[in-house]
C-alpha cells in the first residue's frame, strides 16, 4: 500500500466513524424516548389497573367469584364494572384473577371468558 492510499483511507475510516458516532448518539436517543415511554406506560397500566380493582371490587378477594348473591347485591355499579371488563377483555388483556391485567399473547382465555359469562 502507498503511502497516500494509507492516509486516504485512513481519512476514511476517520468519517466512517464520524458517522456512526452520530448514528449512536440517535439510537441513544431513541432509546432514551423508549425507555420514558415505557416508564409512563408502565405507571398508566399500574394506575388502570388499580381503578378497575377498585371499581370492579376485584382487590384480590378470589372467593366473591360464583357466590350468586354478589350479584345481586351490586346493582348499576356491576353493569358499568362490567362494561369495563368486556372492554378491557376486547383490547388485549387479562380479567380473570388469574391474571388480570397482563396483556393476552395467545388468543382468548378460558378464564377470562367464563368470567365475562357468568357476569353478564
Ligand atoms: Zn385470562
Amino acid at each position: 500500500m502507498k503511502k497516500n492510499d494509507l492516509f486516504e483511507s485512513m481519512t476514511n475510516m476517520e468519517k466512517q466513524i464520524g458517522q456512526l458516532y452520530e448514528e449512536l448518539g440517535e439510537l441513544k436517543q431513541s432509546l432514551a424516548g423508549i425507555l420514558e415511554e415505557n416508564h409512563t406506560l408502565k405507571l398508566e397500566n399500574e394506575h388502570l389497573k388499580h381503578r378497575l380493582m377498585q371499581q370492579n371490587g376485584m382487590g384480590g378477594d378470589v372467593s366473591r367469584q360464583g357466590t350468586t348473591d354478589n350479584d345481586k347485591k351490586g346493582g348499576a355499579d356491576i353493569g358499568e364494572g362490567y362494561d369495563n371488563l368486556a372492554r378491557l377483555y376486547q383490547e388485549g388483556f387479562h380479567i380473570c384473577n388469574l391474571q388480570f391485567g397482563s396483556l393476552r399473547k395467545d388468543g382468548d382465555c378460558m378464564f377470562c371468558l367464563s368470567f365475562l359469562n357468568k357476569n353478564k
